[in-house]
């Protein structure tokens, strides 16, 4: 990793120290800490309150042990994580990921990345994230539903709509919302809609919440392009992962007249050159939950399956990496500038290595950050807050469009202060800065 302004680098290594182990956390700090070098020279104030220092250290941290009966009777033991990151804009917020790689490093990168978006997003929410090791693959609905209500059973007490509001990640979606907020109904006796966002629409949902993560990285894009003058017209767009952020990233992309070719998932990628059939990708990943090679066998001569390869192969002008961290390298980045990619925009949170940023930012591919690119999800969780707290529910396309204006804000956002800080066109320091001055501001008061 290259070193860092004097006072940041301090500051990283106390993060090292403390932080053992926790490699992903580390990665989010540093690309964090690199932006900050003209912040911290104009403004001591930050440094006099050890702001930053403070930032880099999670308010409050829950592990606890989830203990659920499998359908064959047996009792089997997982891990839960909550940390509460920082409330100095609103009440925690942010996902729960559950999936076999969760630790407690991946949910404070998560948890620390989710302070500077939400910031970002101007919304009055704070940063925060949970999960746990359970792999929901291959599970039954029964025992998700009677791992999630095990999950609640602790993590009731720590959440509530004034203090923790938690929400989907990998591996949680509406129905696991559905049985958390079941059970925390049931210990508290309380319809408490806004202290779980990803709700069903006739309990407390919001209409765009599925879709916004994946709408509002195009949003997004869309912007980038105007920008240059251009739109998603003619466009061929290649998206990593087949979950709900692909998904629905694909869904927008096709409206907006750009061709998706590739998408993928755990075990391989599909290309169809005559632009993916999302009704089939649908059916083939949502309701059936099946895999990908599904969709090439059942679309015919268009498509073709490739197992274990890498999606980033396939020759683009737009790239979506939507899937998960680091899973595009800095070899990857390469092979896609080859290619002719010139904006590459994150759905997931950090799939770019540093390594690969730094090669989009040296081949001046337009690159989007995942806290700003994919801010729509966990604003849009903001919109159902709203929502809850008047007891109201809004139109789809009311909502969609408070959506596409929060995007607008995000991208405009990041472009000015980029420029104000001295690195103009540059979408990482942009969000960085951004999203640091608000919570530093609002801590500092
Ligand atoms: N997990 C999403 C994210 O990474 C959304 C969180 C939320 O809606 O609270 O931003």
């Amino acid at each position: 990793m290259p070193v860092l302004h004097e006072e940041l680098q301090e500051i990283y290594d106390e993060v090292l120290l403390r932080n053992a182990g926790e490699t992903e956390f580390h990665q989010a700090v540093h690309e964090v800490l690199d932006s900050l070098a003209p912040v911290v020279a104009k403004h001591p104030a930050y440094t006099d309150a050890a702001v930053i220092r403070r930032l880099c250290e999670p308010e409050r941290q829950i592990i606890f042990r989830v203990a659920w009966v499998d359908d064959s009777g047996q009792v089997q033991i997982n891990r839960g994580f909550r940390v509460e990151f920082n409330s100095a804009l609103g009440p925690y917020k942010g996902g729960l990921r559950f999936h076999p790689t969760v630790n407690v490093g991946i949910v404070k990168f998560l948890g620390f990345e989710q302070t500077f978006k939400n910031s970002l997003t101007g919304m009055p929410i704070g940063g925060g994230k949970g999960g746990s090791d359970f792999d929901p693959k291959g599970r039954s609905d029964a025992e998700v539903m009677r791992f999630c209500q095990a999950f609640m059973t602790e993590l009731y007490r720590h959440i509530g709509e004034h203090t923790d509001v938690p929400a989907g990640d990998i591996g949680v979606g509406g129905r696991e919302i559905g049985y958390l907020f079941g059970q925390y109904k049931r210990i508290t006796n309380r319809f408490e809609s806004g202290v779980l966002t990803g709700k069903g629409l006739a309990w407390g949902g919001s209409q765009v919440r599925t879709e916004a993560t994946g709408y509002g990285v195009v949003f997004f894009v869309d912007e980038l392009l105007r920008t240059r003058g251009e739109g998603f017209e003619g466009k061929k767009v290649i998206v990593s992962g087949s979950g709900n952020v692909a998904l629905y990233a694909i869904e927008k992309v096709q409206q907006l007249g750009g061709t998706v070719i590739a998408c993928s998932d755990s075990s391989g990628y599909i290309v169809d050159e005559a632009g993916i059939d999302l009704e089939l990708l649908k059916a083939v990943k949502e309701q059936r939950r099946a895999r990908i090679s599904c969709y090439a066998d059942e679309r015919g001569r268009s498509a073709r399956f490739v197992e274990d390869g890498s999606v980033w192969n396939v020759p683009c002008d737009i790239a979506l990496p939507c899937a998960t961290q680091n899973e595009l390298n800095g070899r990857d980045a390469a092979v896609l500038v080859r290619n002719g990619c010139t904006v590459v925009a994150e759905g997931a949170n950090m799939p770019c290595t540093p390594e690969a940023a730094r090669v989009f930012g040296e081949a001046k591919v337009g690159f989007a950050p995942g806290k700003a690119a994919n801010a729509g999800g966990v604003a849009t969780s903001a919109l159902e807050m709203q929502q809850n707290a008047s007891r109201d529910s809004w139109s789809f396309e009311y909502t969609e469009e408070r959506l596409a204006e929060i995007m607008r804000g995000v991208h405009d956002r990041t472009l000015a202060t980029a420029d104000e800080y001295g690195s103009p066109g540059n979408y990482v320091v942009g969000a960085n800065i951004a999203g640091f001055i608000q919570v530093a501001d609002a801590m500092l008061a």
